[in-house]
């Protein structure tokens, strides 16, 4: 498929086998394409860039150099496909594409899931799932594809007949972050391709690999030619063009709230609708009449899985004075003994940070609370101890004595680095909590159901998990308020992010009215 593979990949083992050779020098490094119109071809400019495994730090694959160039082919090919096939094709048959995505998406589960892993350094463990998972939003979205339905209107208008149907936008261009490239594009690419429009797919310049396994997929499941496209590069070459492109009828987009604000600058030229995915700092709130145990694991899946590396990480750990000390000490207990190394290894619980530039800048912001005067109880630096061979690795990290104002408190950091806040009562945890320009996510943990109902109304966030963290699903919206973001995926109503309604007028009976007034 790839024109420039030298060797199978198929098999995660000849995968591995493979790359030893790479590494050797005995065969030439994998090339991804760009993939635009049902197939893959060089980039104009004919340039690759690297790839790196972030958990050896070694280069182990070349990526398509994008530019404007390229995206007007991709656009194209996506529009001539909305205009053309596509829409001819009907929303049962989309249905049944997608549904068919889905079950090969379940087949190559595991081979997708190892090469997130090498490309983006998360614990197999979590990515194993994670790829299987996958295949529930397009199973989801594919049986929504054939409900969509408009409605009668219960006319005032004497002899008018008035209905809705719901349209496709047309084509929309999707970039993702690096931190899970596959599951962010499947927030996009299900409901988007229900509701009838095409794609031009972008991923992350450190993270393009599985989203150029993945078009195999979207081949084999039989989409019609320039459905779905995918170019590869930067920011400023790729993603940029694809925003401003004339023929992109709206942008999906996950990634910072820089990044989402100067799409949205760019957007409001063009009055083109965007999604944005954007960042968050949320709070993970204990209260004293908590599970004890039950709100360590979760203070510690909230900050450490992933490496920290969540949009809806908890990074401010909200608890109640009463029982501040003893709930540092276990939580230092805890994280102290999360084992660090390899993330293919199931035995792991905090792999490599994914890029060099995110690895600076966690190590940045453990310099910044530490002259803010918080106290760092826990790691406070890099991590270069047994069992790691690269150098993107930095030791769980745990401050106390942080106050809100604190920039540790106020800036996202996506790594593993909590911030310990105390509170006295209710009132002050809603007060801290909202205090923020983020609100993507929140966490309580309480044994009190008023108190629960209360909290989860007062917080302003998009997501309120009480007595849990992390849970994301399909069937239920997510998405951030204030600067977390603007617009839902997931969920039936995520559909309608990609659909505009028109009202259609059919008068009963045709008369000569009297044209200068309203009728
Ligand atoms: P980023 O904003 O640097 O990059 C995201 C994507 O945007 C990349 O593909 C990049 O090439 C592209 N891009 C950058 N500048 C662009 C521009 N001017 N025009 C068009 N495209 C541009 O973000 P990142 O470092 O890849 O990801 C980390 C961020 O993503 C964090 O802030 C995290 O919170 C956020 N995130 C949010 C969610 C969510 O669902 N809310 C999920 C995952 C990650």
């Amino acid at each position: 498929m790839f024109q420039h593979s030298y060797f199978d990949n198929k098999a995660a083992s000849k995968v591995n086998f493979a790359y030893a050779m790479i590494s050797k020098g005995y065969l030439r490094m994998k090339h991804y394409q760009h993939y635009i119109n049902g197939a893959f071809c060089d980039p104009v400019s004919g340039s690759y860039f690297d790839t790196e495994n972030p958990y050896t730090g070694q280069v182990w694959a070349k990526v398509a150099k994008g530019n404007a160039s390229d995206v007007d082919a991709a656009v194209k090919a996506a529009r001539a496909a909305f205009e053309g096939d596509w829409s001819a094709i009907g929303p049962t048959a989309r249905g049944k594409l997608l549904v068919k995505l889905a079950e090969i998406i379940e087949r190559e589960a595991v081979r997708l899931g190892k090469i997130e892993v090498r490309d983006n350094g998360k614990l197999i463990a979590e990515m194993g799932a994670q790829t299987k998972y996958l295949a529930e939003w397009y199973r989801y979205f594919g049986g929504l594809a054939d409900k969509i339905e408009g409605s009668v209107i219960p006319s005032d208008k004497p002899g008018i007949f008035n209905f809705t149907r719901y349209e496709p936008l047309g084509v929309i261009g999707m970039i993702t972050a690096w931190n899970s490239p596959l599951l962010l594009l499947a927030w996009k690419l299900a409901p988007a391709l229900a509701a009838g429009n095409t794609a031009v797919i972008k991923p992350s310049e450190y993270t393009s690999a599985s989203t150029l396994e993945f078009m195999e997929l979207v081949e084999e499941a039989g989409f019609p030619t320039g459905v779905v496209n995918a170019i590869t590069g930067f920011g400023l070459e790729v993603g940029a063009p694809l925003v401003d492109h004339p023929e992109v009828d709206k942008v999906a987009f996950t990634g910072s709230d820089v990044s989402g604000q100067k799409i949205y600058e760019a957007a409001a030229k063009k009055i083109m609708p965007v999604t944005l995915e954007l960042g968050g700092k949320s709070p993970n709130i204990v209260f004293e009449d908590a599970d004890f145990e039950a709100a360590i694991m979760g203070a510690i899946s909230g900050i450490f899985a992933a490496t920290g590396q969540t949009c809806i990480a908890g990074s401010r750990l909200l608890v109640q004075r009463s029982i501040h000390d003893k709930f540092v000490e276990r939580l230092v207990e805890v994280a102290g003994a999360a084992k660090i190394g390899d993330p293919m290894s199931t035995e792991t619980h905090v792999g490599p940070v994914t890029t060099m530039p995110q690895y600076e800048k966690i190590m940045d912001y453990i310099g910044i609370a530490k002259s803010e005067g918080a106290t760092c109880v826990l790691g406070g630096d890099a991590y270069n101890g047994e069992g790691v061979k690269g150098k993107q690795f930095v030791q769980p990290t745990i401050f106390t004595g942080v106050n809100n104002q604190m920039r540790i408190a106020q800036e996202e950091v996506f790594g593993p680095v909590l911030s310990v806040i105390p509170f006295e009562n209710e009132a002050e945890a809603v007060a801290i909590g909202n205090d923020i320009v983020y609100g993507l996510a929140a966490g309580v943990w309480t044994s009190d159901i008023g108190r629960a109902l209360r909290m989860s109304e007062k917080l302003k966030a998009g997501t309120v998990w009480v007595n849990t963290y992390r849970a994301v699903s399909f069937t239920s919206p997510f998405g951030g308020y204030k600067r977390s973001g603007e617009g839902r995926e997931s969920g039936k109503d995520a559909i309608k992010e990609f659909l505009q309604v028109k009202s259609v007028w059919i008068a009963q009976q045709t008369t000569a009215a009297n044209p200068f007034i309203m009728r």
